[in-house]
């Protein structure tokens, strides 16, 4: 049985016939139809030589084992968020499941280092609001306290969902062990940007994934009666906030890849006869470079000073969240490389603005790198996200040949 990226893709769109309705797919970690697609899942795996469990924290774990110990993890997530796409998440596993049937057939079952195939539980995040959930807690960089009281929008607790599927929070430190032996880890993912297909390429190598920078900004003016005040006695605090909206294009556009989004923005009073007095809005910023990161954070400080000045207001800062970037490893980024160049003959790396599972892996100390295929329309999260076949063919090829190259990095 050599590589087939065809039944790949066959393989894909009976999940999707399987968890989706006519608003696309509805893989929602802890749920039942979450559930299913794991069902199908582990029948796809049961006839191979493999040992197949679920960790402490619900990631499924399919592993072939090997004459060395050491192994090669390669990973993605079935879970989706509501009315998602095919792709996001399920190529990764499915394309991954491909190569291990490959690998399991070129070794006859015992290739050279062990093979880990892992499904991460709720990487999404999508109903209890915490992404990487499941490789957080593989990482030990998970936060039980704070998540167990989450609630979704049933008020469901969120440690009473995952009990129902048989995982106990308390028990997420458990999920360490399976770090043993892990010498490697690598993901295929669907780009979910325009990038890619704009440059015109199938493939693409990724870099690491951007830290993240996330405030709320409020401006303090005053509130008064927009017929009886002159425009030069106002402290209008939506114009402070309106400047600083386009500041934040100038800012991230001094560096390549970096970005900066303003979300929300919200008046008070709100009213069509006020000056608005209190003005809050939303800043995400992000880039792969830390100093990059810092140097906007800084920028977008002043400027939010300087407009609060030009128009008489005051601002204060409170920070969401943040993150730090998480560079990938360099002679992975080259092994993808050479994988991407000799599937598709051409190659260019770029950093990653979602985050994913491959970023808490590569916070645990495991060398880590990503490949990315082309997203039409670099929409994702949605039911019309997709790929063309051709291209979806091309990166289970290349995430095959990444494989191999990585086994034999990992024999050095
Ligand atoms: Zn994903």
């Amino acid at each position: 049985m050599s590589l087939d990226p065809k039944r790949a893709i066959a393989e894909l769109k009976e999940l999707r016939e399987l968890t989706s309705d006519e608003n696309g797919a509805q893989r929602v970690a802890w749920t039942d139809t979450w559930l299913k697609a794991r069902e199908w899942f582990a029948a796809k795996v049961k006839s191979l030589p493999i040992e197949h469990h679920y960790d402490a924290a619900g990631n499924n774990w399919i592993t072939l084992p090997g004459a060395s110990e050491k192994s090669l993890l390669i990973g993605g997530h079935l879970d989706s968020v509501p009315n998602g796409g095919w792709l996001d998440g399920a190529l990764n596993v499915i394309a991954g499941l491909e190569v291990l049937r490959r690998i399991a057939t070129e070794f006859a079952g015992n290739p050279p280092v062990t093979i880990r195939l892992v499904d991460w539980a709720d990487e999404e995040g999508a109903r209890f609001g915490r992404s990487l959930l499941g490789s957080s807690a593989f990482a030990g960089t998970h936060s039980i306290e704070a998540d167990r009281i989450r609630t979704d929008r049933d008020g469901v607790k969120m440690e009473d969902a995952l009990r129902r599927c048989d995982v106990e929070i308390d028990k997420f430190p458990n999920a360490e062990k399976e770090q043993k032996n892990a010498a490697a880890y690598i993901e295929l993912h669907i780009e979910q940007g325009p990038v890619l297909e704009r440059m015109g390429l199938p493939l693409g190598v990724v870099l690491g994934t951007k830290g993240v920078e996330r405030h709320i900004i409020t401006f303090h003016g005053q509130e008064a009666h927009s017929g009886s005040t002159p425009m030069n006695a106002r402290r209008d605090a939506l114009a402070a906030a309106a400047k600083l909206a386009l500041e934040i294009r100038t800012i991230a556009k001094k560096h390549a890849d970096a970005v900066c989004t303003m979300g929300s923005v919200k008046t008070f009073p709100g009213i069509v006869t006020a000056v608005v007095g209190r003005c809050e809005v939303t800043l995400d910023q992000r880039d792969l470079d830390a100093s990059v990161l810092a140097q906007m954070y800084l920028e977008a400080q002043q400027a939010s000073q300087r407009f609060a000045v030009e128009e008489n207001c005051m601002v204060e800062w409170s920070r969401l969240w943040n993150i730090e970037p998480v560079p990938f490893h360099s002679q992975l980024l080259d092994l993808c490389e050479q994988a991407v160049r000799e599937t598709s003959g051409t190659s260019h790396r770029m950093p990653s603005g979602p985050l994913h599972d491959a970023a808490e892996v590569s916070r645990a100390g495991i060398p880590t790198v990503m490949m990315f295929v082309q997203s039409l329309k670099g929409i994702s999260h949605n039911k019309i996200e997709d790929t063309t076949e051709e291209h979806l063919e091309m990166s289970v090829v290349a995430l095959d040949r990444l494989a191999s190259k990585t086994m034999d990095w990992i024999q050095k």
